[in-house]
C-alpha cells in the first residue's frame, strides 16, 4: 500500500503539492501537523498537511518528505478552510494565505534565513536604496530568505548588500534552524528535597553557620515563601538575600536548594489590577446589549452604531464577559493604529491576564507565544485583542468576534496578498466557527449599514454620550472669506487661535488634525517653476522641515533640500501645501508659552512610537498635539476641549468614490476626541468650500442623510456596496509595455464584461519605485456569480501569460478594492 499527503506550500502556485511518506509515518501524520519536504532543485520548505490519501499524483513523481515538525496538529482544520476560502474570494493562492497567516518562525527553512535585527536601531537616512528596501520588507516580513530578497531587489547577488546590511546591524542570519523558536525559560529555586521541612530548618541553618553567607540565603527563601505562595525566581532570591549568583549555585551545588524551570511568556501582563468589577451600564446601553443579544439569537451579523463616546466598549466588555465565564474564546479586532495601550489596558483592568496581544509590532517570539496558547486553548489567551493578522491564529472554541472601527480601511490588506477585508473575513470566521460577530463603529461603512438596510444584518444604536455629555458644537470656518479679511495667520484663521487661546488659558488641551505629514507635500521655483520630484516616482518630494530633506512618501528617495533652484538657479523656492510639521511649527510662533506634541508617521516609528506620544498627551505633558488621522481612532482623551481640522478640502478633493464617505468618517471621529467629559467640546472646521454637503452632514451627525446621498451616486455609478468591484493593476517597468500589456487584458475582460469594465487607467501616482502602474476596474453586480466571473478572469490571465511579449507584467487582483 502506498501513502500520500496533499500538503499546502508557502509559495504562490494555485495547487497542492503531493509527496509520498512511508506506512509508519502515515500513521502519525495528521492533517495539520507540519513536515519539511524538498521543493524544486535543492530547496526545502515547511509545509502544512491538508489532506492523506492513497492516490499518485498523475503529472509527476511524488517525492518523499524530509521530516515531520510537529507531534500534534498545529493548524486546525477549520483553519484550513478559512484559508481555502480567502484564497478563492480574494483571488490567491493558498500558498499565500499560509505564508500571511503563521508567523515566521513556524515556517522554517533549510536555507539562510534574514531576520530583522530586534537589537539594532536604524537609522533609515544610511540606507541606500536597495538596502532599505529589504529594511522594509522586514518590517513587513520578519524573515526573509535570500532568495527572495534577490526577488525583491530583482538581483542574482545580494550577498555582499546582505553583508553591509549585516555590518549596519539592520539584520541577523539564521542557519539551519529546525526549532528556531525557544520559549523563554525562566530559574526558580527551592529547598532541595532533604530539607523541605520546617523541622529541618533548624538543623539546616545550625549546618550553615560558618557559612553566614549562605544561611542568610537559606533565610531570605523562607521569608519570601512566607509572603507568597507563587514560585520564586533566582533573581528574586538574589534580590532579597542581597547575594551573588555564586552563594546560590554554591547551595545548588550542595542540594540544599533546587533549581527548575518554568516556561514564561514573554508578553507579560504587568500589573495585577485583576477584574476590577465590571461598570454597570446605563439604560442605552443596556438597550443596544439586548439588541445585540436578539440578534445573535438569530446568528446574525450585529453592527452597534454608537456615537463616539457612548460607551459601546463598555458594551463590548459585558459582552465579552459573558463568554469568558461560558468558557469561550474571543477575538477582538481592531485596525492596527487603533491599537493602542489605552485599550489594552482597559481590558485588561477587567480581565487581568486574560487579555492577549497580538501586535505586528511584536517580535515572532512573542507572536508565537500567543499562537501556543490560543491554540492550546489557554486561559491566558481567552480573549485575543489584535489587528487583522490576528485572523489567523488557531481558534478551537471561539465564541465571539467583535470588529471594531469596522469602517475603517486599514482592516484592508493592501500588498502583498492576501488583499483580504480583515471584517468581512471575521463574518465568515465566524460561520466557521459558529460563533457570534459584532460590528461596531460610530460612523458605519457604507457596506455594513447597507446591509442592515437590507436586513441581512442586526442592528443595534446608542445615539448619546456617555454621561449625557453633549455631542460637541461645530463650526465651520471659511478660509477663503477670512483670507480675503486677512484674518489668517499662516494657516490658522482668527477664530480657530481664539479657540486655541480659550482653551489653554482654561487649562484644556487642544488637537488639531492636517491629513498630511512633514513640512509641504510640494516645493516649487517662483522663478522657473521647477518642482524636484522623485527620481523613482511620479511624484513631488515632501519637504520635511527639520531633517532638511525632501523625501519622497513612496520611496526611501530623500535628498538635501536645496539652496537655489536646481534648474535655474535662482533662489526663490516657494512651498505649496502644508503639512503637520508646519502647523506644529507655526504654532510655537503662535502659542509660543504652549508645549506642542506631534503624531504622525515620522514621530511614531518603532515598537512603543504610539505610546510615547499618547502618554505624555494623557499626563498633560502636551497641550496641542498635531497630527494625521492616527489621531482618530477611539483614543479617550478626558481633557480635550477643542479639536480644530486644518483644513477639509484635501480629504474631500481626493480622487476616489468614497471620499466623501471617508471624510464624513474622519471629520466624525476626529471631532468625537472633543469633550468627552461633562464639558462640552468644540470643534473649527477649516476649508474653502464650507457649504459642502459632507460638511453639512458632518456638523449636523446627518448620518443617514450621508447614507442616503451616497447611496445614491454609488447606485448611479454601480459602486459598492450595489456592486462589486475587483481592481486589477498591472506593473512593469517599461511603459510601452506596460501599456500594450494592460489594454489587450482590459479589452479581453471587455469583451466578457462589456461596460462593467473601467480603464485602463494610470493611478494618481503612476509610477513608484521604478515601475509603472496602469489600473482596470471591474464592476459586478452583487447577484451576479462571483465563481463565474473568476474563472473568466483566470482564463483571459492563461491566454496573457501564453503572450511572449508580455512576459514578467504582473498583475495584481484586488477584490473588493478599498
Ligand atoms: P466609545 O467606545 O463609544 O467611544 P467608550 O466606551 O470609550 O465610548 O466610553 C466613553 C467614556 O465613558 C469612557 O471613559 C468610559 O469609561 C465611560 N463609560 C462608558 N460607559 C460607562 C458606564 N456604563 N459606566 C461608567 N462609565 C462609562
Ligand atoms: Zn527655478
Ligand atoms: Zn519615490
Amino acid at each position: 500500500m502506498q501513502y500520500f499527503i496533499n500538503v499546502v506550500l508557502p509559495v504562490p502556485i494555485e495547487k497542492l503539492f503531493t509527496y509520498s511518506i512511508s506506512a509508519e509515518e502515515a500513521a502519525i501524520i495528521r492533517p495539520g501537523m507540519r513536515v519539511a519536504v524538498p521543493f524544486g532543485k535543492s530547496k526545502i520548505y515547511t509545509a502544512v498537511v491538508a489532506e492523506l490519501h492513497q492516490t499518485p499524483p498523475e503529472a509527476y513523481e511524488a517525492k518523499d518528505i524530509e521530516h515531520i515538525l510537529d507531534d500534534y496538529p498545529v493548524i486546525t482544520e477549520i483553519q484550513l478552510k478559512f484559508w481555502k476560502w480567502i484564497a478563492q474570494y480574494y483571488l490567491c493562492s493558498v500558498g499565500e494565505v499560509f505564508r500571511a497567516a503563521v508567523p515566521g518562525a513556524l515556517l522554517l527553512e533549510s536555507e539562510t534565513l534574514i531576520l530583522r535585527n530586534e537589537e539594532g536601531i536604524v537609522d533609515e537616512n544610511t540606507l541606500k536604496d536597495d538596502e532599505y528596501l529589504v529594511f522594509e520588507a522586514l518590517q513587513h516580513q520578519s524573515i526573509l530568505r535570500v532568495q527572495e530578497i534577490s526577488q525583491i531587489l530583482n538581483k542574482k547577488n545580494v550577498l555582499p548588500l546582505l553583508d553591509r546590511l549585516l555590518q549596519k546591524k539592520v539584520i541577523v542570519l539564521k542557519e539551519e534552524v529546525f526549532e528556531q523558536y525557544k520559549p523563554k525559560m525562566v530559574r526558580y529555586v527551592k529547598l532541595g528535597k532533604a530539607h523541605s521541612s520546617e523541622e529541618d530548618l533548624a538543623e539546616l541553618l545550625n549546618s550553615l553557620t560558618r557559612a553566614p553567607k549562605q544561611s542568610q540565603v537559606v533565610l531570605a527563601l523562607f521569608q519570601l515563601q512566607a509572603v507568597s505562595k507563587k514560585p520564586i525566581k533566582v533573581t528574586d532570591l538574589e534580590k532579597a538575600a542581597n547575594c551573588s549568583a555564586a552563594s546560590i549555585k554554591s547551595l545548588i551545588d550542595k542540594e540544599i536548594l533546587e533549581e527548575y524551570l518554568i516556561q514564561t511568556d514573554r508578553v507579560v501582563f504587568e500589573g495585577e489590577k485583576e477584574n476590577a468589577g465590571l461598570k454597570s451600564l446605563n439604560p442605552y446601553q443596556e438597550k443596544a446589549l439586548e439588541d445585540i443579544k436578539i440578534s445573535f439569537q438569530e446568528n446574525k451579523t450585529t453592527l452597534l452604531h454608537g456615537v463616539t463616546s457612548s460607551g459601546k466598549t463598555e458594551v463590548y466588555v459585558k459582552l465579552i464577559d459573558e463568554y469568558i465565564q461560558q468558557g469561550k474564546q474571543v477575538l477582538y479586532l481592531l485596525p492596527e493604529i487603533a491599537l493602542t495601550t489605552q485599550l489594552i489596558s482597559r481590558l485588561q483592568n477587567y480581565f487581568g491576564d486574560k487579555v492577549a496581544v497580538f501586535h505586528s509590532k511584536y517580535n515572532v517570539q512573542e507572536r508565537v507565544e500567543v499562537w501556543n496558547n490560543v491554540l492550546g486553548n489557554k486561559p491566558k489567551a481567552q480573549i485575543v485583542i489584535g489587528a487583522r493578522s490576528a485572523l489567523f491564529l488557531p481558534f478551537h472554541e471561539l465564541g465571539l468576534i467583535i470588529v471594531d472601527e469596522e469602517h475603517e480601511s486599514s482592516f484592508k490588506q493592501y500588498d502583498p496578498a492576501p488583499r483580504y477585508h480583515a471584517r468581512d473575513a471575521a463574518i465568515v470566521l465566524a460561520n466557521l466557527h459558529g460563533s457570534k460577530i459584532l460590528l461596531g463603529s460610530a460612523t458605519p461603512s457604507m457596506e455594513s449599514f447597507y446591509n442592515v438596510k437590507t436586513s441581512k444584518y442586526g442592528y443595534a444604536r446608542i445615539d448619546r454620550r456617555y454621561g449625557d455629555v453633549l455631542m460637541p458644537d461645530m463650526e465651520i470656518v471659511d478660509i477663503k472669506e477670512q483670507t480675503r479679511k486677512k484674518r489668517i495667520k499662516g494657516h490658522f484663521s482668527e477664530r480657530l487661535i481664539e479657540e486655541i487661546t480659550e482653551a489653554l488659558e482654561l487649562g484644556e488641551q487642544v488637537i488639531l488634525f492636517q491629513n498630511r505629514r512633514g513640512y509641504a507635500p510640494i516645493t516649487e521655483c517662483s522663478t522657473c517653476g521647477h518642482s524636484p520630484q522623485c527620481p523613482n516616482c511620479d511624484v513631488s518630494l515632501t519637504f520635511h522641515q527639520r531633517r532638511k530633506q525632501l523625501r519622497c512618501h513612496y520611496c526611501s528617495y530623500h535628498m538635501a533640500l536645496q539652496k537655489a533652484c536646481l534648474a535655474c538657479g535662482s533662489a526663490t523656492i516657494d512651498t505649496k501645501g502644508f503639512g503637520t510639521e508646519q502647523v506644529e511649527q507655526e504654532l510655537h510662533g503662535l502659542f509660543p508659552n504652549a508645549t506642542v506634541g506631534r503624531m504622525d508617521l515620522d514621530t511614531t516609528r518603532g515598537k512603543h512610537g504610539y505610546e510615547r506620544i499618547i502618554t505624555s498627551f494623557e499626563r498633560q505633558e502636551i497641550d496641542i498635539l498635531v497630527g494625521t488621522q492616527m489621531l482618530t481612532k477611539g483614543l479617550d482623551f478626558r481633557n480635550v476641549g477643542l479639536v480644530g481640522i486644518m483644513n477639509a478640502d484635501t480629504l474631500l478633493n481626493f480622487p476616489d468614490f468614497r471620499a466623501h464617505e471617508r471624510s464624513f468618517q474622519l471629520l466624525t471621529q476626529v471631532a468625537g476626541r472633543a469633550g468627552r467629559t461633562q464639558k462640552r467640546g468644540k470643534v473649527i472646521i477649516q476649508s474653502y468650500n464650507p457649504y459642502h454637503q459632507i460638511l453639512q452632514q458632518v456638523t449636523t451627525s446627518d448620518f443617514k442623510g450621508m447614507f442616503q446621498e451616497q447611496l445614491y451616486e454609488r447606485e448611479q455609478f454601480k459602486y459598492p456596496p450595489i456592486n462589486r468591484i475587483i481592481k486589477i493593476t498591472f506593473k512593469h517597468k517599461d511603459y510601452n509595455k506596460l501599456n500594450e500589456a494592460a489594454e489587450w487584458f482590459t479589452q479581453s475582460l471587455r469583451n466578457v464584461f462589456g461596460d462593467n469594465v473601467l480603464g485602463p487607467e494610470y493611478p494618481p501616482v503612476s509610477r513608484i519605485r521604478n515601475l509603472y502602474l496602469k489600473n482596470a476596474m471591474l464592476k459586478i453586480h452583487k447577484d451576479y456569480s462571483l465563481g463565474r466571473t473568476k474563472n473568466s478572469i483566470k482564463k483571459i490571465e492563461n491566454s496573457f501569460n501564453a503572450i511572449a511579449q508580455f512576459r514578467g507584467v504582473r498583475i495584481i487582483y484586488n477584490v473588493d478594492h478599498i
